[in-house]
């Protein structure tokens, strides 16, 4: 099977990260809970001046370094690799932050796990070729069986596949959006990701 992944909220607990980091900027106590939107300028309520600073201080190296695993990811892609599956790592952070990031999935033990860079959220502009980022027609010519992606922002990647299974990480910012077809189940946690992935495996 080939297993598109996505990183933030999916690996690792970003969102949360982030709500530490309005409230130490700005003195915005937003908890993680009430994160509703995909948009944290529009969670955090900041204007856009306050936003860029806050997405510049998230994606700061050390920063991203320290993000929390999500509990069992680094477990479950593991598993997958052992057992033959190709997963791809692919990501809409900015291209600037490939060496944390790729250093982050290191020290996490993912070192066998390849991280591609797709912009997915207009954040890149007209920018180099590097090995790490990956074109719209690069991707579209990619076939997934599965997809692992918290943000609804995210499923128009998905519309070329209509038969591909989109397991949607559970999330206070998308637990209010209807999914788009019924190739989507909701996921509480990498367990319930596993566990359709196993039972799609042995069919
Ligand atoms: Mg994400």
């Amino acid at each position: 099977m080939k297993i598109y992944v996505d990183f933030d909220d999916c690996l690792c607990e970003t969102a949360k990260a982030f709500t530490g980091i309005a409230d130490k900027l700005f003195g915005k106590k937003v908890p993680y809970e009430k994160v509703r939107f995909f948009s944290l300028q529009e969670s955090f309520e900041l204007d856009d001046e306050e936003y860029k600073e806050l997405m510049e201080y998230g994606h700061r190296p050390e920063v991203l370094m320290a993000y929390e695993e999500t509990p069992g990811a680094s477990q479950v892609l593991n598993e997958w690799i052992d057992q033959g599956h190709e997963v791809y790592i692919i990501t809409g952070r900015p291209y600037n932050c490939y060496e944390a990031s790729r250093g982050w999935l290191d020290a996490y033990g993912l070192s066998r796990v390849n991280v591609y860079f797709l912009d997915k959220y207009g954040r890149n502009g007209a920018d180099g070729k590097y090995e790490y980022n990956m074109t719209l027609e690069e991707y579209y010519d990619l076939k997934f069986d599965f997809a692992v992606e918290d943000s609804p922002l995210a499923f128009r990647f998905f519309e070329h596949l209509p038969k591909m299974q989109v397991l949607v990480f559970d999330r206070p910012w998308n637990c209010d959006s209807a999914l788009p077809g019924e190739n989507y189940t909701r996921c509480k946690d990498w367990a319930a990701i596993a566990e359709i992935v196993k039972k799609q495996s042995e069919l």
